[in-house]
């Protein structure tokens, strides 16, 4: 990667951890889940609240952790809204790809406005950590817990999530 667009990377990445975006308790939630990291000490609640039909209206957590987890955390709550859980997840597999495997490519989106493509373009700041397997964890907590809080379709018990 060119050095700059690294330090760019890292600048925004900063900017998200000491400036959380979405940092809070919506009283509206209607999912939520633990998330663990036990490798690092981070540890994450993800609210989402989703409407009747399975869109995400709203996206935002609480928590502690690393720079990566809470900026992690952070962009994925900006990324969120307006997308539905189908789309959320298929985000978060590519995003997990990104992180884990060397020849990673982009995936072809089927979306027309451009807007999954807007999302993997921002998730790519987080892509360094596949140098560093240990922060991939680090990197993928809140979308773990995303997946857990959602996997009750809507009706979400508290669930603890571990990525051990
Ligand atoms: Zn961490």
């Amino acid at each position: 990667m060119l050095d700059d667009l690294r330090e760019l990377y890292q600048e925004v990445i900063l900017d998200h951890s000491r400036n959380p975006r979405n940092f809070r308790h919506p009283g509206n939630a209607n999912c939520e889940a633990h998330g663990h990291n036990p490798m690092c000490g981070d540890m994450l609640t993800i609210y989402l609240s989703l409407d009747e039909d399975g869109i995400i209206q709203d996206a935002a957590f609480e928590g502690k952790g690393c720079a990566i987890a809470v900026a992690s955390a952070s962009m994925m709550t900006q990324i969120l809204p307006g997308k539905t859980v189908a789309q959320a997840e298929k985000l978060f597999s590519s995003f997990h790809d990104m992180c884990t495997k060397e020849d990673y490519e982009p995936f072809d989106t089927d979306d027309s406005n451009g807007e999954d493509e807007d999302a993997m373009e921002r998730l790519q700041m987080l892509s360094g950590v596949r140098q560093f397997p240990i922060r991939v964890k680090c990197a993928t907590l809140a979308w773990h817990t995303m997946k857990a809080a959602v996997a009750g379709d809507g009706e979400c018990p508290l669930v603890p999530v571990s990525t051990e």
